[in-house]
């Protein structure tokens, strides 16, 4: 359960990109909508510890996310919106080398870690094609098993099905609501249908506000 209490963020050009949010996130795929520039960003780059709030807190089941960002960055993966990858390394290779940033330094351990990853994303077959020559679906594949190493208890994932083809982006969605079965899943997205498809909870987020939160149907009926 990750449980987000009064966030708040103004940026230095005046700009109030979160205002007072709170939010109850249980496990499972919860989604976040929002228009560009709603503040979607802000919020998943402050829950991903890379960016502070004027005030508030993160919580993670019991772990004060902001206070200990150590401990929170070990039990939490995030998929950016500008995913930066060499597209001239390999699959197999770029997530061994994430696999490594994340502490995993025992080889052997290591190399099951990423089979196993490689194989949840449907990437193993490929393991050695150049991550240049992928597809935008499996790009994304691609990152989230990057933000799975270490078996996180929250995985965030920042508008990932924009330039997505609709079968790319059913397989995406559908990996993570496979993924969402165990672990807290926050999809952040202006797509409507993106989280009326598969998400059991939403929030909608406007000019840093969170209008209404609550069951996808429900939510957008209450609009
Ligand atoms: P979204 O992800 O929903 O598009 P963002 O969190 O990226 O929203 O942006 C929310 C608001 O904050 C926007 O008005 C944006 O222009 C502004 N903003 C985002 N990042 C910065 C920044 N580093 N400095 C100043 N303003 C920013
Ligand atoms: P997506 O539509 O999700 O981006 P693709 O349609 O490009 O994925 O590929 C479908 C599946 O086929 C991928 O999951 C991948 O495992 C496999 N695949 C794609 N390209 C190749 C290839 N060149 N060689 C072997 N398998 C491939």
């Amino acid at each position: 359960m990750l449980s987000i209490r009064s966030l708040s963020k103004t940026y230095g050009n005046g700009v109030r990109a979160l205002r007072d949010v709170s939010l109850e996130i249980p496990t499972g795929m919860f989604g976040l909508l929002g228009p560009n520039g709603a503040g979607k960003s802000t919020l998943m780059r402050t829950i991903a510890t890379l960016q502070d709030p004027d005030s508030g807190s993160v919580m993670l089941d019991g772990l004060d996310v902001l206070a200990d960002k150590q401990a929170a960055r070990e039990q939490l993966g995030y998929l950016p919106q500008e995913f930066g990858v060499y597209p001239k390394e390999t699959a197999l290779a770029m997530l061994e080398h994430f696999a490594v940033l994340k502490g995993l330094v025992n080889d052997k351990e290591r190399h099951a870690v990423v089979e196993a990853l490689l194989r949840q994303v449907n990437l193993w077959e490929v393991r050695h094609h150049r991550l240049g020559g992928f597809s935008g679906g499996m790009r994304q594949r691609f990152g989230i098993a990057q933000a799975l190493i270490g078996d996180p208890k929250l995985i965030i994932v920042d508008e990932p099905t924009a330039g997505l083809d609709p079968e790319e982006r059913n397989r995406f969605l559908n990996l993570l609501a496979e993924i969402g079965e165990k672990v807290v899943v926050i999809l952040s997205t202006h797509i409507v249908e993106d989280v009326t498809d598969l998400c059991p909870r939403m929030a909608i987020i406007s000019r840093g506000e969170v209008l209404l939160q609550g069951e996808p149907l429900e939510t957008i009926r209450s609009l």
